[in-house]
């Protein structure tokens, strides 16, 4: 795929978005990886050894199930893409396997990484475990008290769970540890959760979770005989479930991509996170993309009642899609998703995360044909947010 307007370029663009805005101190480090991760991902080795993983530690092929009480309701043929019934839960787990075998591969005997709601740390923490691979997770300390569990779960895994107490005590200032750490240890693998950061973080990260949209195509092939949907519908925090649910259709102009951002209580509303909507141009955690921030180019805090979908930026994949309108991209209330987990625990008996009710919430903004087919990913299931659920429900 490099002939094609959506893929990355050799720079690391996608059109005027990515690139590598780095601190020189940690160029060797990533330019050590930029030469590497594609090699590492088409050797047959990795190939396989992935693959196994994939297949018998992570629960793949996870199904795509046609909802048929949601479909009535919509008056269209609904899909989900179950990434809820992954070990772990989320699609989280498809990228963190697949980097730690990207960094066995290189000769890497320790794991470096940020989280913020601690979503993405306990999926690294999982692997470090499976690898017996030493695990440090930068954590702000106001997230560590906001998310207990979490914090709990990743210390059981073997994980060393480090608090960020500059700043606002939150996910910026655990990167900034996390880096700092990166540059005085270039023998540890810095581990990124989403497709952001620099260059080749988000194409490493879009073609290890791209698996997601390679079993869509086989199996509406099979279910419906025709690999493409009309519709593929996806939340967008930093952006790593909806790019590995578009990446396979990215070339195919008659596949609607619908990317669905949190605007929290409302775009206007000052408590957000609806990045394309409100963002423009800037630079966050090393690329060139689109994000929130204040007149003085500082970034804004961000706000969702997701905690996964409370990123201040978006990918630069994501920056792309929407500047040449391949993507639309529409935002949903925090009480707008609310109402969708509960339609679809009720019409289907699926409790889904909060993150990916805001993608089920689109459904109600996109008139269908009765034809259509639609698939929406299901990022997560909502065990973690029964908390959330039980306060707004009751
Ligand atoms: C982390 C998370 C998200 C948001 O991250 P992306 O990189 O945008 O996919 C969405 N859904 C779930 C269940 C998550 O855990």
């Amino acid at each position: 795929m490099s002939n094609n307007k959506y893929a990355v370029n050799e720079r690391g663009y996608y059109g005027q978005f990515g690139g590598a805005y780095i601190p020189e101190l940690l160029r060797a480090n990533v330019d050590e990886l930029r030469e590497n991760y594609l090699k590492i991902i088409n050797s047959e080795q990795f190939q396989k050894d992935y693959k196994r993983l994939l297949d018998n530690y992570v629960g793949r092929p996870t199904p795509l199930t046609k909802v048929e009480n949601l479909s009535k309701r919509f008056g269209t043929n609904i899909y989900l893409k179950r990434e809820d019934l992954t070990h772990t839960g989320a699609h989280k787990i498809n990228n963190t396997i697949g980097q730690i075998l990207i960094a066995k591969y290189m000769g890497k005997t320790r794991i470096i990484a940020e989280t913020g709601a601690g979503q993405h740390g306990v999926a690294t923490a999982t692997v470090c475990a499976l690898f017996g691979l030493e695990c440090v997770v930068y954590m702000g300390a106001l997230d560590i008290e906001r998310q207990a569990p979490n914090v709990a779960r990743m210390k059981m895994l073997g994980a060393k769970v480090v608090p960020a107490i500059s700043g606002n005590q939150t996910l910026k200032d655990a990167t900034n540890e996390a880096i700092r750490d990166w540059i005085a240890n270039p023998y540890s693998f810095y581990l990124i959760g989403s497709v952001v950061g620099p260059h080749p973080y988000p194409d490493m990260v879009t073609r290890l979770q791209s698996i997601i949209s390679k079993e869509i195509r086989e199996q509406l092939t099979v279910e419906t005989g025709n690999p493409n949907p009309n519709y593929v519908i996806a939340c967008v925090g930093g952006g790593s479930n909806a790019a590995g649910a578009f990446y396979h259709y990215l070339n195919e102009e008659n596949v609607k991509l619908v990317a669905v951002e949190a605007s929290g209580l409302g775009v206007d509303s000052g408590e957000t996170a609806a990045t394309i909507t409100i963002g423009d141009v800037g630079f966050i955690h090393g690329s060139k993309t689109m994000l929130m921030q204040d007149e003085d180019g500082q970034i804004t805090e961000p706000y969702s009642i997701s905690a996964g979908l409370d990123y201040p930026g978006v990918g630069p994949l994501h920056a792309h899609l929407a500047e040449t309108g391949r993507a639309q991209f529409l935002s949903v209330t925090d009480q707008e998703a609310l109402d969708a987990a509960k339609v679809l625990a009720q019409s289907e008996g699926i409790i889904p995360a909060l993150e990916s009710a805001h993608a089920l919430a689109a459904l109600e903004k996109i008139k269908f044909l009765k034809e259509d087919v639609v698939v929406v990913n299901l990022s997560g299931r909502g065990d973690k947010d029964m908390e959330t659920y039980m306060k707004h429900f009751n």
